[in-house]
């Protein structure tokens, strides 16, 4: 077996030559090809128990993720690519691919099976654009998930990274900081990907706060958020008082959470949203 790395654009190259494979855009493929931001990725991944892997491709990050990892669950839904990673990866005994959509598996059940085993349980991995968001939240409605360690498109990044008043702040950026810490690690040059999407991409992590939150909590907090959201020009009020049928009842919880109602969601912050859900329950 050669000792490059497979993300050395090289190796991946020879690989995709030998297995006559092409990367396919409806399942969102661009193969990582710089070694360094790969090994960089896993090594940040706080991996060390176990880790799931969504889309592995040909490998290049599985590979990473085995060094530093006591065990990797990778979800394929390429079926041409899993006898490659089974070649590729034949060294690796620690690594476990499954041919399967990772949004129809049955995530809570693999989680607590790895918890079990192997104590801590993490997500890396170069996500396919296409389902980036609802991959996203699938995991984030596991608590049993501390961290969370994604390639995104800049552009879903500094969505999920932004702070009130910012541009890119929406229901996405507070539902994502009412679970998480968000920290954007590093940014990605389209070039490090086989074939270069136009794009720059960037490797968030997210590192759960709090993982006693109940999934009706979540539901709820969640629907009140893109309520509030919802008509972003909108006042805070306006939005909550078509959200709750009743104006009294808006204006009395806004007042009771001390928030001015003349305020836009845009303009509040994921301790400001939970004091209004807070009133409401
Ligand atoms: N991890 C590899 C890398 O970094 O080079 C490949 C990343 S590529 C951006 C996304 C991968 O996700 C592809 O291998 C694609 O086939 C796979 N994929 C797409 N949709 C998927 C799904 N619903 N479930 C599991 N894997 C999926």
């Amino acid at each position: 077996m050669s000792k490059r790395a497979i993300s050395t654009p090289s190796r991946t190259k020879e690989i995709l030559e030998q297995y006559g494979l092409r990367a396919k855009k409806n399942f969102g493929q661009n193969f990582l090809v710089d070694p360094v931001i790969v090994e960089r990725c896993a090594k940040e991944s706080h991996c060390e128990g176990a880790v799931i892997e969504i889309g592995p491709g040909i490998g290049g990050l599985t590979e990473q993720l085995a060094k530093y990892s006591k065990h990797v669950t990778a979800y394929e839904i390429d079926e041409n690519l899993i006898p490659v990673l089974e070649d590729v990866l034949s060294e690796c005994d620690n690594v476990e691919i499954l041919l399967q959509d990772f949004m129809t598996c049955d995530l809570s059940a693999k989680v607590s099976e790895l918890k079990e085993e192997y104590g801590t349980v993490s997500v890396c991995a170069n996500l396919p654009y296409y389902i980036t968001t609802p991959v996203l939240f699938r995991i984030f409605e596991c608590p049993d998930i501390a961290y969370i360690t994604v390639m995104v498109q800049k552009e879903v990044g500094d969505r999920f990274a932004a702070k009130p008043s910012d541009p890119e702040y929406s229901a996405l950026s507070a539902e994502g900081q009412y679970l998480f810490d968000v920290k954007k690690l590093f940014t990605v040059p389209g070039r490090s990907f086989n074939p270069s999407p136009a794009v720059d991409s960037v490797i968030i992590q997210f590192t759960r706060k709090d993982s006693s939150i109940s999934q009706k909590e979540l539901t709820e907090f969640f629907d009140l958020v893109r309520a509030c959201f919802k008509q972003r020009r909108k006042t805070i009020y306006n939005n909550l008082r078509e959200y709750l049928q009743d104006a009294e009842k808006a204006k009395d919880v806004l007042e009771k959470a001390g928030i001015d109602p003349g305020r836009r969601a845009q303009q509040l912050g994921v301790d400001e949203l939970r004091k209004i859900y807070e009133e409401l329950i």
